[in-house]
């Protein structure tokens, strides 16, 4: 990729307002160009879709039990399933600062035969009905069925899914973010390149060894996490501006 230091246009665009947030369309447009003028200012740095202009290239990826809802070990049933406290201010927060936000879950209750994956996605269309109710939004959940005997490549600490994920969504994966409450959670984003956040929001937390999970960051909420995620990424970005490493 061509060096980015000369870009001038670049430097606008830091400088029209927060660094955390120059990447978003209000921003091209206060720098005086229309969105896709970022491909050109800046070249090989920003592939953007026209659609996707408001999105920073980099996501969050939330594990599910224990980390967005209570861990109720296999949940089984729509009614059981239950957002745990912050979650949804967590995920507007990031969405706000131009986040989106993509769920990666391992679902071996599906091979074992506790639901199917009818029910899977009822499940799933609670968890994005009761979080919209705050205003808060998931952009795609992908989730591994399989059983661990398997060896499938898409159970978490295997980083597949969010391969998958960066390939059908135009994800950057160096600049994005994988929070979850297990060490599985943490070894996957780090496979894939992701920064990692711990959360203590699971059922294991009091037997976890957070040092030795060794993410880059171990919050006591999702909205923790989430407030740290929102000016690290910024400081990551004008980076990633400046030396013109994607
Ligand atoms: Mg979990
Ligand atoms: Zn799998």
């Amino acid at each position: 990729m061509p060096p980015a230091a000369r870009v001038e246009p670049g430097k606008a665009l830091l400088q029209t307002g927060a660094p955390t947030r120059f990447v978003t369309r209000e921003q091209a447009f206060h720098a005086g160009g229309e969105g896709s003028a970022i491909d050109r200012r800046i070249p090989g740095y920003y592939i953007w879709r026209q659609s996707e202009m408001s999105w920073r290239p980099g996501v969050v990826f939330l594990d599910r039990d224990g980390t967005i809802a209570r861990d109720v070990h296999y949940c089984r049933r729509v009614e059981d399933f239950e957002i745990l406290p912050t979650v949804p201010e967590a995920i507007r927060l990031l969405n706000d600062h131009g986040f989106r936000v993509v769920v990666i879950t391992n679902q071996s209750g599906v091979a074992r035969g506790y639901f199917t994956e009818d029910t899977l996605s009822l499940i799933h269309q609670k968890m994005r009905d009761d979080l919209a109710a705050y205003g808060a939004r998931i952009d795609a959940v992908y989730y591994c069925p399989h059983h661990p005997d398997e060896n499938c490549k898409c159970r978490k600490p295997e980083p597949a899914l969010l391969f998958r994920a960066a390939t059908e969504m135009g994800i950057e994966l160096g600049l994005s973010y994988m929070v979850g409450d297990d060490r599985r959670d943490v070894e996957a984003g780090k496979a894939a390149g992701c920064r990692t956040v711990l959360v203590t929001t699971g059922p294991n937390a009091a037997n976890l060894d957070a040092r030795s999970v060794n993410a880059d960051y171990v919050a006591s909420s999702l909205y923790q996490a989430a407030e740290w995620i929102v000016p690290d990424v910024g400081s990551r970005e004008a980076e990633a501006l400046r030396t013109g490493n994607r």
